[in-house]
């Protein structure tokens, strides 16, 4: 199906997307990699009366380490994370970037805009949650940093007014004692995860002294899996800590049944990808070399 007709406006600063949007109201969107916001207008589930194109602001597309932080900017792909040196320097944001759909989409798509569409399915959110991350918010009348434990209200919902945007996306680099990994099971690599599990670990010795462990797409946000991080704080990571920290995972989630599975399925997933999410953090955080990829029905 074709969308509505729109208007097209191409910004050429943050300040002018930010004055549109304000000028033509709630009818405009903004228009990153367009990878969420086309299909859905093709679907006529979105009908925006004005486009706002972010895509041809310069400088918008980078990734800065800076003083302990790495920087992404809003209009950063998937691809060019997947393939940066920088990124890699935080190995959990490789595994997602190069997790994400197909080489098309990631061509095309952003953080910024995945983080601004707040897909239950999405994996940005789930795998940011578990570092330390902070959103610049930008309009014409100014900027906030938003901790990203903050921006993401509800589904397909955040904390951005309507004429604010996503300057960039801020992410501490974790000390080297520290080990995460993203995995998802998938019934095909160009659709979104049925199940996925985030994991950062940060070990003293075979002692994991801090977890952070989020669950995606078995709720309407991120779930955080807190009793599963109880279960691992302050102890060696196997037997039993690690059989606790699997169930309390399973318990957290919060899944519907729908075309990707049942919600039993899908916790019994959510159990599995637990395991070994946990299993190649500790290796990480040793500092042992993981190739981790999604599993694929
Ligand atoms: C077939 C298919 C499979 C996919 N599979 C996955 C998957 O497995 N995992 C996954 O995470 N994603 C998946 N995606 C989504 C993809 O990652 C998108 O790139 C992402 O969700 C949105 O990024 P975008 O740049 O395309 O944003 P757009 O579609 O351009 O915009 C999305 C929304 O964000 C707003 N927006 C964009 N940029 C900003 C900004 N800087 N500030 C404020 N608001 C902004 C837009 O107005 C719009 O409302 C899939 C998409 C498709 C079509």
């Amino acid at each position: 199906m074709y969308p509505r007709a729109f208007d097209y406006h191409r910004a050429t600063s943050i300040k002018e997307a930010s004055t549109l949007l304000a000028e033509l109201g709630d009818d405009a969107k903004l228009l990153a990699g367009g990878q969420s916001l086309i299909p859905l207008m093709k679907l006529r589930f979105a009908n925006p009366a004005h486009l706002v194109d972010l895509g041809f602001i310069p400088d918008l597309s980078y990734i800065n380490e800076d003083q302990g932080t790495l920087r992404f900017g809003p209009m950063t792909t998937h691809a060019e994370i997947e393939h940066s040196s920088v990124a890699a320097k935080i190995p959990i944001v490789h595994d997602c970037a190069a997790g994400i759909a197909d080489v098309q989409i990631r061509n095309r798509g952003t953080i910024g805009g995945s983080l601004a569409e707040a897909d239950p399915s999405g994996d940005w959110a789930n795998v940011l949650l578990t570092l330390d991350t902070h959103v610049r918010v930008a309009s014409a009348k100014g900027e906030r940093t938003v901790p990203l434990t903050d921006f993401i209200k509800d589904a397909y919902t955040t904390e951005l007014a309507h004429d604010e945007l996503i300057a960039e996306v801020v992410v501490k680099v974790p000390p080297r004692n520290n080990g995460g990994a993203y995995l998802a099971f998938k019934r095909t690599a160009p659709v979104y995860p049925t199940a996925s599990v985030a994991v950062q670990l940060t070990m003293e010795g075979d002692t994991c002294i801090e977890a952070a462990i989020v669950l995606g797409c078995v709720g309407l946000t991120p779930v955080k899996a807190g009793d599963a991080e109880a279960a691992l704080r302050g102890t060696a990571v196997t037997g039993k800590a690690l059989i606790a920290a699997v169930d309390a995972a399973r318990t957290a989630a919060d899944p519907q049944t729908d075309m990707r599975g049942s919600a039993d399925y899908k916790r019994a997933v959510i159990g599995a990808l637990t395991k070994r999410a946990i299993e190649a953090a500790v290796r990480r955080a040793r500092g042992e070399q993981v190739q981790l990829s999604h599993s694929y029905a």
